[in-house]
């Protein structure tokens, strides 16, 4: 059993190598809907724990064989913090990781226990997926298992936000009917105001999923994305882009679009046909648009709202 795989791409992280801390067999706290793993009831502990020396002992191997790569992207066929030796394993990753930076990918369950949040604290970068910021609908997409609740999980990510020096990640996924009503889409906004981050993935369901439920395409994604307050970083991470009809946007239009949702060169892709394009790139000659980049991602933004603050 290895515990190492990729190196893979990521437009997102760069070159990453990851580590599966439940290589066995699926082992989470949650059980959701549209997990890309078989169906597998929410479990409290991991019950088959992979020894701390194989996982180091593979990830120096590959660190060898694959020396440039840009991340260590911690992540499990499951949840990665529910593995029992994640502290000393991030300790021993940071003295032979060199500048690689280290990510975790979690479903943010574990978070409200002290020790998890002060061991996430020592990462690079970390994912936290927010799927529902209500209860019922958090228990209808991510079934957890018993005793854990959506209050005490935003709770702890504002914390973790306030206090983390690294990059943070937030990945919220759409499933259509379950957690894309208006009202959900206005609770997570209300919520993504009180954290700070780096950017906000907005995706849907890309590979077969564990129950028998739907993703949304591009534009259904797109009109969504424009619910959430212009100034959060809101990407959209869609294999269905293509599937979005490019069309002209006047200049007029393009700026009052780029004001409701800052717009990423994927968006601007599939929305905006060649004319439009070029609409931008004068808008940009001109000054009024701007473009930030956040951790690899490239935002179009009005100029003018470039120094407003979020205001919770
Ligand atoms: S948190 Fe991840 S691994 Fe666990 S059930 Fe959900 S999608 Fe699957």
């Amino acid at each position: 059993m290895n515990t190492i795989f990729g190196p893979v791409h990521s437009r997102r992280f760069g070159v990453s190598l990851g580590v599966d801390l439940s290589a066995s067999h699926k082992q989470c706290n949650f059980d959701c809907l549209y997990c890309e793993l078989a169906p597998a009831s929410a479990m409290e502990h991991q019950q088959s724990v992979t020894p701390l020396e194989t996982i180091l002992n593979d990830l120096k191997e590959a660190l060898q064989k694959h020396p440039d790569i840009d991340v260590i992207t911690l992540t499990a066929n499951g949840e990665p913090t529910m593995y029992p030796y994640l502290e000393p394993l991030i300790d021993q990753i940071d003295t032979i990781k060199g500048n690689i930076q280290t990510l975790i990918l979690s479903n943010s369950a574990c978070l409200s226990d002290q020790h998890v949040f002060d061991t996430l604290l020592k990462l690079d970068q970390v994912k936290l997926s927010l799927d529902a910021a209500t209860p019922d609908v958090f228990k209808k997409i991510d079934r957890p298992a018993e005793g854990i609740e959506i209050d005490a999980i935003i709770d702890s990510i504002t914390r973790f936000s306030q206090v983390f020096q690294g990059k943070l990640f937030i990945e919220i996924l759409l499933v259509k009917g379950v957690n894309d009503a208006a009202e959900e889409i206005d609770a997570l906004n209300h919520t993504l105001l009180g954290i700070r981050c780096e950017r906000i993935d907005l995706g849907t369901i890309d590979r077969p999923p564990a129950y028998g439920v739907q993703g949304l395409d591009f534009s259904e994604l797109y009109t969504l994305s424009q619910h959430f307050d212009p100034l959060l970083p809101i990407h959209i991470v869609s294999r269905t882009h293509a599937s979005a009809i490019p069309s002209p946007y006047s200049e007029q239009e393009i700026l009052t679009t780029l004001d409701k949702r800052p717009l990423t060169t994927e968006d601007i892709d599939a929305l905006f046909d060649e004319q439009s394009k070029e609409r931008l790139q004068n808008l940009i000659s001109e000054g009024k648009i701007a473009q930030i980049e956040r951790s690899n991602v490239i935002f179009f933004t009005p100029t003018q709202n470039i120094d407003r603050k979020r205001v919770k």
